[in-house]
């Protein structure tokens, strides 16, 4: 029985989680549930799985998050922003396992949760990054490159010049996937891809430059893999994320089937390049290589504003960019200068929130 610590548990992955571990009783148990704030639902939740711990971030702070992973052989982080850094990095240290949603840890703090592998062992959630392991599992050749699907989101299709005026409802209406408010806006800015272009660089050790986006209309193929002898190998799935919570939980052995690709009624797989001048977001992931590492939780934090105040009705969908690249420029030299550790992440992260919050605002000029 593996013991499973969900944070973020009230979340979209958060409750797919506890779908799974339900769905697998005999093999996966609930250790602890840790939530933000919505406390009817964690109770909702406690009540069904009776954990041995649970708490409220904002009732208990963060640290909740490491008393709840105390004990628990696998961590599932399903928390939003960076919340959880600090408890990735104890569960590494301390040989419980983490299967991982937040890839906002893994942009901003790469390096420091890679540093930390050996005595366990980290599962990407993500659902590219999850093909992306599958796809490697059993081909030792060497990588030439990574094809990281995208579905391009709501607005592929649209005429760039109406881009300026998408509302916020029309973001969040994702073709493909059902995902919380945050991820969803950043599919269609296409910023999404930018961080897991930076994830991926991390879990799989591979510069940026061998990570290709390519716009996969359908969703069904969720990456591949070229080898250095041409060979491509893909993972294909119909679009839910219980198959990779529970290929991260439990491997090839869990009791959660996903609906068949039905290819008799699939009529086309598409691939596109990306077109980075109508979706500029999708660049960054590559040119943030250029600043020094705490840039990219600027980038990270600039971002999070950045979707907060679009779904206000505060900022327009085009801006994005600009104010992203704006804000990681303005804190360049002063991360050159800074070392990248926890405490310097979270300054980071806390300024570049408040310095993107005035420009939008207009308060700089
Ligand atoms: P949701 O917004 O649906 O859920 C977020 C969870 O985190 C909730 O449990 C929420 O608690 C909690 N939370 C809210 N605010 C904070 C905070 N400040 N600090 C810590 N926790 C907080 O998000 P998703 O489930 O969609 O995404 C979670 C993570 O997984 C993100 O990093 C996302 O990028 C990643 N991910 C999600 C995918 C998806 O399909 N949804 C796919 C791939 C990655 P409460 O309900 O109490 O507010
Ligand atoms: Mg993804």
């Amino acid at each position: 029985m593996k013991k499973v610590a969900v944070l973020g548990s009230t979340g979209s992955i958060g409750t797919q989680t506890l779908d799974i571990i339900e769905q697998n009783r005999d093999k996966l148990k609930v250790h602890s549930l840790v939530a933000y704030s919505n406390e009817k639902l964690l109770s909702r939740q406690v009540d069904c799985f009776a954990p041995h711990y649970s708490a409220l971030i904002s009732q208990k702070g963060k640290n909740c998050l490491i008393e709840a992973v105390e004990g628990a052989d696998v961590a599932v982080v399903a928390t939003s922003g960076i919340t959880a850094l600090e408890c990735v990095l104890f569960c590494l240290d301390n040989g419980i396992d983490v299967a991982i949603a937040n890839k906002e840890t893994l942009v901003c703090a790469g390096e420091l949760v890679m540093s930390k592998m050996g005595k366990a062992k980290l599962f990407p959630i993500d659902s590219e990054h999850c093909a992306i392991r599958e796809c490697l599992l059993g081909h030792n050749g060497r990588v030439n490159k990574i094809l990281l699907t995208a579905s391009g989101g709501p607005f592929w299709d649209i005429p760039s010049d109406s881009l300026a005026n998408v509302t916020a409802e029309q973001a969040l209406k994702h073709p493909n996937w059902n995902m919380g408010q945050k991820i969803t806006v950043d599919s269609a800015t296409m910023m999404n891809k930018s961080l897991e272009v930076v994830e991926a660089k991390f879990l799989f050790g591979i510069p940026a430059e061998q990570i290709q986006i390519v716009v996969h209309r359908q969703s069904v193929v969720h990456s591949m893999v070229e080898f250095a002898n041409g060979e491509v190998v893909a993972q294909l799935a119909t679009a839910d994320m219980r198959l990779p919570i529970q290929l991260a939980l439990l491997g090839e052995e869990g009791n959660f089937s996903c609906k068949s690709v039905d290819f008799a009624r699939l009529l086309t797989l598409t691939f596109e390049q990306c077109d980075f001048d109508k979706f500029p977001c999708a660049r960054l992931g590559y040119e943030i290589w250029n600043y020094p590492p705490l840039c990219r939780t600027v980038m990270n934090g600039a971002n999070d504003v950045c979707v907060e105040s679009f779904l206000r009705g505060k900022l327009s969908f085009d801006a994005f960019y600009n104010i992203i690249l704006t804000a990681v420029k303005h804190f360049e030299n002063e991360a050159r200068r800074a070392e990248l550790n926890v405490d310097n992440i979270c300054l980071f992260d806390r300024r570049a929130k408040e310095y993107t919050r005035k420009l939008i605002n207009g308060e700089l000029c």
